[in-house]
Order: C-alpha cells, then structure tokens, then sequence
C-alpha cells in the first residue's frame, strides 16, 4: 500500500475505534491467518463468581474465610470472586503472616496459624497433596461445564472445592464465526483448566485450544506458531498478555486491558469491543487491497 494509504486507513481506524500505532501493523494485520485468543477478560466477561463450594471435610464457611483470607493479597479476579463471595455471606477474615502468589497455579498464606493453599488441583496434587478419585471427578464434571474449578487445601489437607463461572462475552461467538468466514484460524490459549477451556471453544468455535498454560507459555506458543509459518495476531487483555503482544506478528489489546497490555501491543480497541477485531481487518485488507 502506499503511504498514503496507509495514513488513510490509519486515520479511519481511529474513527472506528481501532488505533494503530505504526503503518506496519496495517500491512501485518491484512496477511494475518491465525488469531490467538486470551481466554478469561478477552473472550470471557474476566468477572468470574463464585458458583461451588462443595466441601470435603469441614463447615464451608470457616473454609471460605480463611480462603477469603489467603486470597486478599493477591489480585486474581478469582481471589476478587472469593472475597465478594465471603462478604456477602457476611464474613469477615484475618490478616496473614506470610502471603506468596505463584502465577498461573494459585497463592499460599499462613492464615491463623494454618497453612492455607488455593488453586489447581494439579498444583495441590504437586505439593504432594491427595486429590482423590472422587474429587478428581467432581472437579472434571464441573469443569466440562465451562466452570473454572480450584481446591482450598489447610494444612496440606484439601478441604474443599471450589467452582467459578465467567460469562462469555455476548459477542464473543459472532466475531469468531465471522473471523472463520474470512478464511481464518481462530485459537484460544488460557492457564485455565483444560476442561472449562475445552467447554468455552466448544461454545464459541474456536479451532484450536491450549490450556493450562502457564505464564510465559503464551509468549513461546506464539513464537513456535509463528516458526510453523503462520502469521499470527494475538488478542488480550491482561498483563500476563504482554509478552505474547509484543512477540505476535501483530498484538492486539482490549482498551479495557491493562496498560501493560495497551503498550505491548500494535493494535488497540479503543472502546474494547470484540467486534472491533473484524472492524480491524476488514480495514486492514481494505487498505491493502486485498478485499473490496
Ligand atoms: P488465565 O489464563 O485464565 O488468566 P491464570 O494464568 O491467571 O489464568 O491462572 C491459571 C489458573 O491458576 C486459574 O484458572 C486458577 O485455577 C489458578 N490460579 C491463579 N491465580 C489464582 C488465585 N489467586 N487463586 C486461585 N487460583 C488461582
Ligand atoms: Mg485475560
């Protein structure tokens, strides 16, 4: 395209929503084949509620206390869906001793003397506590319903499970079936558990899925995807996100992300809408004359 088309495309992105930050990312984005989703905040509400508690031993409210007291010091918005959960149950929790998060598994905190533990189950299981069959299963059930499952262990005995729910984004299904319509492959990766993952692709179509991805994991998808020969976009939201932004052919972020993610990426939806994404490469194409 010629410079002067480009600024053309450039300035009627920015009426649409769709700011780019250099030409380039005009001319990328028009020969991108595969878009790589950020699941929970990009293709999900991101404002996951606590929907089980379902308890192995013990009363579940002295579990979601001291659940509600490990969570307070970390800014997950699975540790958000905790506390609002524990305060409309009317509760109220301690301060902790020690407090550490372990990103993409879960935190730990010295609670009343007690060593608490939440997150995956997978994580529990690798401190070397039992998960047994039957809770193994309680958690695939509610997992393959799209629910987001993790375990409260104390004192390295897990005591319950317990399950969130994160609506979809209402047009989150439309953009993928128009961006398939195009000719594209549209993937989705999360550190969520591979069941809920599985569930929500279903839901929306998305081609390909990873899972239980752990930080940093997003960024090395990428690059391999991108060593197989595909053009690759990205789209997120959080600051986990970043590095994927930057390493993606062309990183697009939600305006309704972080700014570590607004920064990283080539691209930003100005009003974070999904739809904004078709918006992007129609225009992108157009630009390059690749459509009409
Ligand atoms: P996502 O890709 O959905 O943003 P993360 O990488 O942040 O996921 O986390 C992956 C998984 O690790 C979560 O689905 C959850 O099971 C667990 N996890 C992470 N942080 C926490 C936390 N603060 N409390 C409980 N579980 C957590
Ligand atoms: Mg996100």
């Amino acid at each position: 395209a010629t410079p002067a088309a480009i600024l053309v495309g450039s300035g009627r992105g920015a009426e649409l929503g769709v700011l780019f930050r250099k030409g380039s990312a005009i001319e990328t984005l028009a020969r991108v084949d595969l878009l790589v989703f950020d699941k929970t905040g990009t293709l999900t509400e991101g404002r996951p509620r606590l929907t089980h508690l379902e308890p192995v031993a013990g009363e579940a409210d002295d579990i979601l206390r001291l659940a509600a007291a490990a969570e307070a010091g970390s800014e997950h918005p699975l540790a958000v869906a905790v506390l609002e959960a524990a305060r409309e149950r009317g509760l109220t929790w301690p301060g902790t001793d020690g407090f550490t998060a372990e990103p993409g598994q879960g935190v730990r905190a010295q609670v009343d003397g007690h060593q608490v533990l939440i997150g995956t189950a997978r994580w529990a299981a690798q401190q070397g506590m039992a998960v047994d069959a039957t809770l193994a299963a309680r958690i695939e059930a509610l997992a393959s319903e799209g629910h987001t499952p993790v375990v409260v262990a104390v004192d390295d005995q897990v005591k319950a499970l317990l399950a969130f729910a994160d609506p979809l984004k209402p047009d989150a299904a439309a953009m993928v079936a128009a961006l398939k319509a195009r000719g594209l492959t549209v993937a989705m990766i999360t550190g969520d558990n591979q069941g809920a993952a599985s569930a929500v692709a279903r839901r929306l179509g998305v081609d390909r899925v990873w899972a239980e991805v752990l930080p940093g994991g997003k960024a090395d998808l990428v690059r391999e995807l991108k060593g197989e020969g595909r053009t690759v976009a990205f789209v997120g939201d959080g600051i986990n996100d970043a590095p994927a932004l930057a390493q993606a052919d062309v990183g697009i972020a939600l305006g309704s992300g972080t700014d570590i993610a607004i920064e990283a990426a080539d691209v930003t939806l100005t009003r974070g809408e999904l739809a904004r994404v078709i918006t992007a490469l129609d225009l992108a194409r157009r630009t390059l004359g690749t459509i009409r």
